[in-house]
Parts: C-alpha cells; sequence; structure tokens
C-alpha cells in the first residue's frame, strides 16, 4: 500500500495525528501545544504513515460479538486502540488509530468495510482521512464544536452539531463536552447480549479500578469543573447500558455501565468540593 499522503502528511510521534500535505515537517503540532497534551522534553518529532508501515502493525482482538478492537504494535503515540462495531446496517469504526496498512484494509474489508467513521475528540482523529480513503471515502463523523482542531481536512469530513446524532438503528452519537467541548461517546443498544454498550473514548475514561473519571487533561491531571462532570452524567443518564469500553485495551467496565458512570460522577464531585479534604 503506498500514496503520496503516507509519504508527505507529517504525523505527530506524540499524539498520532496526521497533518495536511507539506514540504517539510510542521513547524508545531497545535493539538500537543495544547495543555490537554504536551510537547515531550526532547522537542517535537515526527513520522509519515510510509515510516509507520515499516516498524508497526495492527493486532486485532474481539472484544465482544460485532466488536472488535484493532491497536498498534508495539505501542504507538497515545496507544488508543479503535473499535469496529459491525451492525446490519453496516460497520463503524469508533475512534481512529495512525497506522492503516494492507493487511487493515484487507481484514476490514472482508469483514465489510467500513459504513463510517466517528470520533470522540482530536486526540484520536489520527489518520482518519487515510481510513476513510481506503474504504470508499466513508464518511467521518466529527462534531463541529472540535472544528479547529481538524489539522487535515477532507470532503469525507461531516461535521455534526446539537447534542445527539444516530448514524444506525441503535447507535447513536452523544455529545458529552468535558474534556474538549464536542467531545463524543457512542450508546449501542445491542451490545452486551442486549443490555447497551457505550464507547466512551477518554470522555467517559475508564480508570485501573474500573470507575470512570473525567477530566480536561490526563496527561498533566486538569480536572473538569463539577458542572462539567455533573453534564456528562446527566447526557448518558438516559440511555441503557451495562458495559463501557474506554480508549485502550483494558479499560473496560465489564458491567453494571450506567451505576458505576453514575457512581463515579458522585465520587468525582465529592473529591473536587471544597469541604472535602
Ligand atoms: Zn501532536
Ligand atoms: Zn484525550
Amino acid at each position: 500500500m503506498s500514496n503520496a499522503s503516507a509519504d508527505s502528511c507529517f504525523i505527530c510521534k506524540t499524539c498520532g495525528v496526521q497533518f495536511a500535505e507539506t514540504a517539510e515537517p510542521p513547524p508545531a503540532c497545535q493539538i500537543c501545544d495544547d495543555e490537554r497534551q504536551y510537547v515531550p522534553p526532547s522537542g517535537q518529532q515526527w513520522t509519515t504513515l510510509d515510516k509507520l508501515r515499516r516498524s508497526h502493525r495492527n493486532s486485532f482482538q474481539q472484544q465482544e460479538p460485532n466488536l472488535i478492537g484493532i491497536g498498534t504494535m508495539p505501542e504507538f503515540a497515545i496507544g488508543q486502540r479503535a473499535l469496529l462495531l459491525r451492525t446490519p446496517h453496516g460497520n463503524f469504526l469508533w475512534d481512529c488509530i495512525s497506522l492503516i496498512d494492507d493487511a487493515t484494509v484487507a481484514i476490514v474489508r472482508g469483514l465489510g468495510g467500513l459504513a463510517g467513521i466517528a470520533i470522540s475528540h482530536p486526540h484520536y482523529y489520527a489518520s482518519m482521512l487515510e481510513w476513510s480513503r481506503a474504504f470508499d471515502d466513508a464518511p467521518i463523523y466529527l462534531h463541529a464544536a472540535d472544528l479547529e482542531w481538524v489539522m487535515r481536512s477532507g470532503s469525507a469530513i461531516e461535521f455534526w452539531e446539537d447534542e445527539q446524532k444516530e448514524l444506525a438503528p441503535g447507535v447513536t452519537l452523544i455529545r458529552c463536552g468535558g474534556h474538549f467541548p464536542g467531545a463524543t461517546v457512542l450508546h449501542w443498544a445491542d451490545g452486551a447480549d442486549g443490555q447497551g454498550v457505550l464507547l466512551s473514548g477518554d470522555v467517559i475514561a475508564v480508570m485501573p479500578d474500573g470507575a470512570a473519571s473525567f477530566m480536561f487533561s490526563y496527561p498533566n491531571a486538569i480536572p473538569l469543573p463539577a458542572a462539567s462532570v455533573q453534564a456528562i452524567g446527566d447526557v448518558v443518564a438516559p440511555f441503557r447500558f451495562d458495559r463501557v469500553y474506554g480508549a485502550f485495551w483494558e479499560r473496560v467496565i465489564k458491567t453494571n455501565g450506567g451505576a458505576v458512570v453514575a457512581q463515579s460522577v458522585a465520587r468525582y464531585l465529592r473529591a473536587i468540593a471544597a469541604e472535602s479534604r
């Protein structure tokens, strides 16, 4: 697999986001210059998709029926894994990763290709246009509130507004805000044997103890105000879900997802309350 953009669109090594075509590497990564990310002490570094294809590969693991995780090995940039959601109305890629190669295209094509790509927030925009192009220019659904963070634009990107967007029956994007103004999670009504699933990126981040957290900046540990955390809890509360898949392989709330998220909101609000400690 080779294409011009794989060589001339630079990818930030820290956040994994691919930039628009340039002859020289961009002077800076706006996403990593932001407080929600960081530039490493060694300075800004870039790679390309061509280089990444020589040093890395993707691995696949079924998370549950009709949901397959796709992650890059060895780990690259933030290290999130994407999720391929299979539905009777087509497959959707939830969140995105920087590496797309021949094997990945062949495997995903074998599973029926992509009807669309939906991404929780700018940290996971990755090589979204390369993924779209590989699957017949599949539409990429991004919340319009995060428009300024798109580093490589293309006609496949469809900015949506409002608070919810149904991609297919039982597959709904929910704008949560918080981590980013347009930060989004995906509700899959048929997941978890019909008890419902939330694909949450790090908008509702699944933590090591199996609860959730909600940060403005994860690497720099900058919390969100109480009103934002409460708002996230409130917008997902009407949805039924038993399981929550966070952004990383091991970060899954296996059961009681709705209650765990509600308890996690309460725990967070207690922790940041003025009188709590
Ligand atoms: Zn970056
Ligand atoms: Zn993030």
